[in-house]
């Protein structure tokens, strides 16, 4: 869900957040919209510790990615390079996304108050 933002503000107030969230906001190469999921498993041989109440393997890193109703994109992450390049991306791609949510809601606003939301 998103966050809810405080837009009971002036509208001169809202338009100058506006502005500023406008010259913040930046697409970093790396956005990725995605989870990492930490989890523990046991293998395949049955004489393992894994088997008989010892310590599961892991952590294992997987991207996982929701793609559709059902469908989800997901993949295992061996390296610790490639666990941390998800990690910055995700992050990333939610700073953005939470800059456009608050510009979405001041937006919504402005439009209630029967304000124009082009620039100005
Ligand atoms: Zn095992």
């Amino acid at each position: 869900m998103a966050r809810i933002h405080h837009t009971a503000k002036s509208t001169l107030a809202l338009r100058r957040r506006k502005r500023f969230l406008l010259s913040q906001l930046k697409i970093f190469p790396d956005s990725l919209r995605a989870s990492l999921v930490e989890r523990f498993s046991r293998c395949g041989k049955g004489n393992c510790r894994c088997h008989h109440g010892g310590d599961k393997h892991g952590p294992f890193y997987y991207l996982t990615q929701c793609l559709a109703v059902g469908r989800v994109n997901k993949f295992l992450l061996k390296a610790a390079t490639q666990q941390q390049a998800a990690r910055q991306g995700i992050d990333h791609y939610r700073q953005l996304q939470e800059q456009l949510e608050e510009l979405s809601q001041i937006n919504a606003e402005l439009l209630r108050r029967e304000e124009a939301l082009g620039n100005d």
